[in-house]
Formats: structure tokens, sequence, C-alpha cells
């Protein structure tokens, strides 16, 4: 199994998900955010590598003594990583027991993609945009009812205290057009 990806971030810290944290950025997104930094990187394939699970781990075994020192781990972010569930999943299963694994989504994908990486997953960063459907769709060109149905699933299976909420705040606000 092979994925597509942009981008490993190593020594992050506080900023996603438990410890010391390396980001492992995946290619690909449903949205298309007004303020999205990362449009270069998700439109432009050229930029993008495939990689197996085996290799990712490879590549981000380096840090393994952080890992275990901080409670720390691997956060998926893109893009949107519940796209590459699949891949997630089996790199979960090979990777160190003690790594904590963190999403970083927009929960806007197939319920599907949840299902399958409930096992593994031990946070949820989620980049909730705004809950108003008609904001939301005027920023990121979807409406948000899977978001809500998806927020909902992770409540039902008892995961609230995995789950933060983050939102877009900006000084220079993108007018509204409708
Ligand atoms: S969800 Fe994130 S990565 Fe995707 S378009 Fe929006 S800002 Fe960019």
């Amino acid at each position: 199994m092979q994925t597509e990806f942009f981008a490993v971030c190593r020594h992050r810290l506080s900023i996603d998900g438990e410890g010391v944290t390396t980001l492992v950025a995946l290619f690909g997104c449903p949205l298309h955010c007004k303020y999205c930094i990362n449009k270069k990187f998700l439109e432009d394939k050229r930029l993008s590598r495939l990689i197996t699970p085996q290799k990712l781990l490879d590549e981000v075994m380096i840090n393994n003594i952080y890992f275990l020192a901080t409670h720390g781990g691997i956060t998926f972010g893109g893009g949107e990583p519940m796209l590459h569930s699949d891949f997630i999943a089996e790199f979960c299963k090979i990777k160190p027991k003690e790594w904590n694994i963190c999403v970083e989504t927009s929960l806007n994908v197939p319920k599907n993609h949840f299902t399958t990486l409930l096992p593994y997953i031990n946070e949820y960063i989620v980049d909730i945009k705004d809950m108003n459907s008609d904001i939301y769709k005027s920023y990121t060109g979807k409406n948000n009812r899977q978001v809500k149905d998806n927020l909902q699933y992770l409540i039902d299976n008892n995961l609230t205290d995995r789950i933060t909420v983050r939102l877009p705040i900006s000084l220079n606000l993108i007018p509204i057009t409708t």
C-alpha cells in the first residue's frame, strides 16, 4: 500500500497533539478554503511523493526517544488526512504501541473513514471552521452536514475527551460573497 504525502515536520511541541510530535502532511483535500495556506501543495501532485507505511515508519523513527519521553507521536494533517484512513490504519499496526496518534481533520469526509480509524486514533483536532452552514459554505465551497454527522459519531463513541475543536481566526477577514 502507498499513499501521497508532501511533508514531514519534526520537533513540534504543544501545537498539534500531546508531547513532541512529528507532523505528516498527506496530500489532497475535499475543501477549497479561501484562506488555505497549503493550496499549492494540495493541488500540484508534482510536489507530493508516494510512501508506504513501512517507509514512513523508517523516516519518523528517528524521533522515537522524544515520543517515548513526552508521550508524543505522530500527527497526521494535510490536506485532509482522513482521506488516507487505510494507510494510517496500516501505519498504526506497525508503529510502537507507546506512540500517540493524532489527526487534524475538517471532519468533512464520509463516515467510513472514521469507523476504520476508531481503534487507532488517540486525539482528534477538529478544524470546525463555522457551525453556521451558510458561512461554512461561503468559505469552503461545501456544506457542513457531514461535519456535524461525524462530530456526533465521535461523541456517540465516547470520544469527547479526545476531541479539540479549533476555529480559524483572522484579523484580515475575507468578505463573504454569496
Ligand atoms: S481544510 Fe485545511 S487544507 Fe483543506 S482547503 Fe481548507 S484550510 Fe486548506
